[in-house]
């Protein structure tokens, strides 16, 4: 008996080193699997033993993010050793259990035991994991919170005000679980022509300052919506392991996220 409870003590100090950070969105499209593989990217690059999670069942991206599309992950005593990738982050996605467009199709207990492998993976010594969430509120999110329990989430979301509203709606959701929100993300926040320089707002201005200010949540970062983002991220080289102004972006808020 003595020998299972050292075990399990043992087991339980691993499990509190290591703190996951859920990142979620109200809906698709607004940036979230950019921001979060960025994150993790500038996180690694600060020092930080940084895993991350894919559990974006109806759009898993990261694998093409990072460079690693195809690459599947092999088992090591029954868990998922995640994939090494050039930028120090290794890497579960549900894109790597099953082709993408499969995993639209699955049901909640589905959804929510491919999350339950991502996250007892082998993560080794990783001291944090990045978790691109679903965008919403459903059965993944619900698992996540309740089962998981991250340390924090953020929040990902673009100047509209549509969009701050669907956000809302998953701040909500985090409040209710009790899982404490570190901050927004405002993402394509203002656009800088690359002929002329100039600064533009497409999808307006101020929404967020005003959001975080309404709810009392730090805003941690405004990224720009920059063509370099987009054709970096398409190439699997995520530009926070560049050296542009795009990186020192990235680099600011994974040193919020920290602090
Ligand atoms: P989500 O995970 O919220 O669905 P993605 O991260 O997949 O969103 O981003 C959607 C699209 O927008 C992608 O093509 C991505 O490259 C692009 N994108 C995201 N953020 C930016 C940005 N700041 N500037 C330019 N393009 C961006």
């Amino acid at each position: 008996v003595a020998g299972i409870e050292s075990v399990r003590v043992a087991q339980t100090s691993t499990r509190t080193e290591r703190r996951s950070i859920a990142v979620a969105s109200g809906k698709g499209g607004v940036g979230k699997s950019t921001v979060s593989a960025n994150l993790a990217v500038a996180l690694a690059a600060r020092g930080r033993r940084t895993g991350l999670i894919d559990a974006d069942i109806y759009g898993p991206s990261q694998p093409r993010l990072l460079g690693v599309e195809g690459i599947k992950p092999e088992a090591r005593d029954k868990k998922l050793v995640p994939v090494a990738t050039a930028f120090g982050v290794p890497l579960l996605s549900v894109g790597q259990l099953v082709a993408p467009e499969k995993a639209l199709a699955w049901r909640g207990p589905m959804a929510t035991n491919a999350l339950g492998q991502l996250v007892d993976g082998d993560w080794g010594d990783a001291d944090t994991l990045i978790v691109d969430m679903p965008p919403g509120t459903g059965d993944v999110q619900l698992t996540m919170l309740q089962k998981h329990r991250p340390a924090g989430a953020i929040i990902v979301s673009t100047p509209q005000d549509l969009a701050w509203i669907d956000a809302r709606r998953a701040i909500d959701l985090f409040a209710q679980m009790q899982v404490p929100i570190i901050g927004l993300v405002e993402n394509m926040a203002g656009y800088a022509c690359p002929a002329c320089g100039e600064i533009s707002d497409p999808f307006g201005n101020g929404g967020a300052a005003a959001a975080a200010e309404a709810l009392d949540i730090p805003l941690l970062a405004r990224i720009p919506l920059a063509i370099g983002i987009r054709t970096a991220s398409d190439a699997g080289a995520p530009p926070a392991a560049g050296n542009g102004a795009e990186a020192a972006a990235f680099l600011d808020l994974a040193a919020q996220v920290e602090a």
